[in-house]
């Protein structure tokens, strides 16, 4: 049977790649809903609705598929918590903030959760390269810089994506990012401590995204890199991960867990 889908932030950029990739699913998936801002319905779903009044239809769906915005994933899990019980919620949106991360521990004891900075096969699998890489090339010789690039109308700085990379590095390496994590560097910086991550941003043009992860050591540099060519990619992931996440028990999932590449950090 085909996976029920509502779509918060059908509008978007990610809202309108889904519909072209459920087109290209043989049925595998229903977009029975979207959830918009106001403005012209998108094509592709069956049904839209406002965010106010989106909890009829997310009663309607096996899985609730959210690439919207910060402040609007914070609302919908305020407003609509009762209707996202006892269903999957994918979450896709960045720059979550700690109320946010906190909401979505909390549903995840009534609903199956996944939340995911990055849909793609490849960067999940950067992610498992990047991590295997950090437990050898130990931090006092290994400096470890992230950049990453995305086109002009993205809202956050540095990207989801970045950040779990830079998680990653930090996990394997037994500290925690907000002790280490560097972003960007000017003026008198001093020398590099060892052991900091740091993370660079570059905005502009119509780049779906690029992450390059850096280990800089002595005599020898190893790079690991990923470049999304089509939004479709991410797409494609979502809606991967909504087939295997629908009907799951009640719990925080990872999108590592989907594509079988382990039992999942991030
Ligand atoms: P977009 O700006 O094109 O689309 C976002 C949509 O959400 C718009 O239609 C907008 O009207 C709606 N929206 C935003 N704020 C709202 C609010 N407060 N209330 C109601 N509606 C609101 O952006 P996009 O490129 O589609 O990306 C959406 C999100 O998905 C971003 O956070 C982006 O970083 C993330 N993203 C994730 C992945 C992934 O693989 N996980 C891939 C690409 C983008």
């Amino acid at each position: 049977m085909a996976t029920r889908i509502v779509v918060c932030g059908a509008a978007g950029r990610m809202g309108q790649a889904i519909v072209r990739a459920a087109g290209a699913a043989d049925g595998a998936v229903r977009l029975v809903g979207g959830v918009v801002r106001g403005g012209t319905a998108p094509a592709g779903y069956e049904r839209t609705t406002g965010w106010e009044d989106a909890g009829e239809l997310i009663r309607q769906a096996d899985v609730l598929l959210d690439v919207s915005s910060p402040d609007a994933t914070r609302a919908l899990l305020e407003r609509h918590a009762d209707a996202l019980r006892g269903r999957a919620l994918i979450v896709g949106t960045t720059g979550l903030d700690g109320d946010t991360e906190t909401a979505l521990d909390a549903l995840a004891a009534h609903a199956a959760v996944l939340v995911a900075a990055n849909f793609s096969v490849g960067v999940n699998l950067l992610l498992a390269l990047v991590e295997q890489a950090a437990a050898v090339l130990d931090a006092e010789r290994f400096d470890v810089e992230i950049v990453e690039a995305h086109h002009r109308a993205k809202v956050d700085a540095p990207s989801g994506t970045a950040l779990a990379l830079a998680r990653m590095v930090a996990t394997a390496r037994d500290t925690r990012l907000e002790a280490v994590r560097r972003d960007g560097r000017s003026g008198a910086t001093g020398a590099r401590p060892a052991g900091e991550i740091g993370i660079h941003a570059l905005r502009g043009g119509d780049v779906a995204g690029e992450h390059r992860v850096s280990f800089l050591g002595p005599g020898e540099r190893i790079e690991i890199a990923h470049a999304a060519g089509d939004r479709r990619i991410f797409a494609e992931g979502a809606l991967r991960a909504a087939a295997w996440l629908s009907g799951r028990a009640a719990g925080r999932y990872t999108m590592r867990q989907v594509l079988g590449l382990e039992s999942g950090r991030t």
